[in-house]
């Protein structure tokens, strides 16, 4: 997907504060931290949501949420960690290539503002 700003960042073209990369994975810092922690996890390969990688691969998306509860386990302690997935417009999504927001390090509220 030529102008998808995250499959730039996964390709390396466009600099990214990158925190892991696992295979067909990369995890990095959000620009706009709502949290002490907040981490996006993605795909390399262009989802554009949930629900397609969900139906189009699920065993990435295992790997994908397995990769953000390890981040989220390890950056948030045994004090927990929130997993979000915005879904479509309506889900709040703003960046069409799926990705788990990792937050962690203070207490969250629900339900969310
Ligand atoms: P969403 O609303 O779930 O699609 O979330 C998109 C997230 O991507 C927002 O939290 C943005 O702050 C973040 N974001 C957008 N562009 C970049 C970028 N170039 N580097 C890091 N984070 C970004
Ligand atoms: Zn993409």
């Amino acid at each position: 997907m030529a102008e998808c700003i995250f499959c730039k960042i996964a390709a390396g073209a466009l600099p990214a504060q990158v925190v892991q990369w696992d295979t067909g994975l990369v995890a990095i810092e959000d620009r706009n931290p709502q949290a002490p922690t907040h981490l996006l996890v993605m795909p390399v390969e262009h989802h554009a949501n949930l629900h397609d990688v969900a139906v189009d691969d699920p065993a990435l998306m295992a790997r994908l949420m397995e990769l953000a509860a390890k981040l989220g386990r390890e950056r948030g302690g045994d004090k927990g960690f929130r997993l979000v997935v915005n879904t479509g417009r309506d889900g709040g999504q703003t960046v069409d290539h799926v990705h788990v927001h990792v937050l962690a390090g203070r207490r969250m509220d629900w339900p969310p503002g």
